[in-house]
């Protein structure tokens, strides 16, 4: 077997990958271990929005760290460049229903210190002039944005070459042996501690160590435009569906999340579901009516995990010193570079600055290993 590493991370999304960045920085000896590319799964292909009103209040601390951290992303990844961008973000209410869900959640993540402020049609047609004037209520946080997701992978590879890291992208791992050996179809990789960061694979590698972690799998849904004329300004979403808007420098406009793809992941394949296709285009074009006469260009699918109780799945796994988990929450990709940075001054052996969310919560220990 090849030498000891002193962390093993398995998945390379953006959670691994900036786990497995901090943890070498830290100076661990570390492998990062990646079935595909990097960032080509949920950290690829999602839809850049970086969000605080779709951000579980919870979490708004750990999201408005992140947030800076995407903003100077070329710093802290040696040049590496996701495009991110600094936009209004629009929350917009059309009934009342959703105006009173708007209310409600703009109360409990401004408390948590998102700086979200309920604004009327007039000024929210103001920041966003492409706005339908038939809007009833917007919640407004100056400091959203967006990225251009699929950059991810190849903005992280090179920072994580600079750390040290051993990167193997086209490795899948089937297994860890206590201890730990990591299984891999091109040999065994020794480690002294372990980080399992498998997105929607994150039950069937936790059972890898005789734990059972329920994740459930989103299959959202997303579509691009061909580039338009300026039709937005803002990060929009309709405070009901999830759906989120935005126009990037190139003039496409991308329509995310809503209603949801067909299939699942151990039973695939999955598909894009028309019905929810021709709502998230409907809805996008109530919201922006310039957007009626976009052409779409395409639409994708991406798996998008989540626990029990949607916060995430970060910490040590009980029983088992040295293993731990990251990732499985909605908008992860937002808080995604904090929460690495977190981690891995745990397995560093540091207090983390915020506190991380352990998985006893959620798991419990499968019969048979
Ligand atoms: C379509 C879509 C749109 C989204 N939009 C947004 C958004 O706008 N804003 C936002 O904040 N969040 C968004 N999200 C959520 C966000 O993308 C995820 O929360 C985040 O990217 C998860 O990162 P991750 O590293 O945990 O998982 P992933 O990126 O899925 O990474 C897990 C990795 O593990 C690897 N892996 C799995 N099994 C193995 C194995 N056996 N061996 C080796 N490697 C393995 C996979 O190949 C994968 O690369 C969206 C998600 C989707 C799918």
């Amino acid at each position: 077997m090849s030498a000891l590493f002193d962390c093993a991370v398995v998945g390379g999304g953006v959670m691994g990958c900036a786990t497995a960045l901090f943890l070498a920085r830290g100076g661990m000896r570390v492998v990062l271990l990646e079935r595909g590319p990097l960032c080509r799964q949920a950290s690829g292909v999602n839809a850049g929005t970086l969000t605080m009103q779709m951000t579980r209040a919870a979490l708004i601390p750990y999201a408005l760290r992140a947030w800076e951290m995407w903003m100077r992303t070329p710093e802290w990844l040696d040049g590496g460049d996701v495009r991110a961008r600094a936009r209004p973000g629009l929350s917009v209410a059309f009934t009342e229903q959703e105006e009173c869900l708007l209310t409600e959640r703009a109360r409990i993540r401004g408390a948590a210190g998102a700086p979200i402020e309920l604004i009327g049609a007039s000024r929210a047609c103001e920041i966003e002039p492409g706005l339908n004037p038939a809007v009833r209520l917007a919640g407004h946080c100056p400091i959203d944005g967006f990225t251009s997701a699929y950059l991810t992978g190849r903005a992280f590879r090179g920072a994580l070459l600079n750390a040290g890291v051993d990167l193997r992208e086209g490795c899948a791992v089937d297994g860890i042996d206590p201890g730990f050996t990591v299984r891999t179809a091109v040999g065994p990789v020794a480690a002294k501690q372990v980080v399992l960061a498998g997105g929607v694979w994150l039950e069937p590698m936790a059972a890898w160590l005789g734990v059972r972690l329920p994740i459930k799998t989103l299959i959202n849904q997303l579509v691009v435009t061909e580039p338009m004329h300026p039709v937005m300004a803002s990060v929009l979403g309709v405070a009901s569906g999830l759906l989120s808007l935005k126009q990037f420098e190139n003039g496409s406009v991308l329509i995310g999340g809503g209603w949801q793809g067909m299939g699942d992941r151990e039973h695939g394949p999955i598909a894009v579901r028309p019905e929810s296709f021709l709502g998230n285009v409907r809805l996008a074009a109530h919201t922006i009516p310039a957007l009626r006469a976009a052409r779409v260009v395409r639409s994708w699918l991406g798996l998008e995990a989540e626990t029990a109780d949607a916060l995430p799945a970060i910490g040590p796994v009980p029983g088992v010193p040295g293993a731990w988990t990251i990732g499985s929450v909605h908008s992860g990709y937002t808080s995604g570079p904090y929460f690495g940075r977190l981690l891995a001054q745990a397995v560093l052996g540091m207090a983390p600055e915020l506190p991380l969310f352990p998985i006893d919560r959620l798991l419990s220990q499968a019969e048979a290993a």
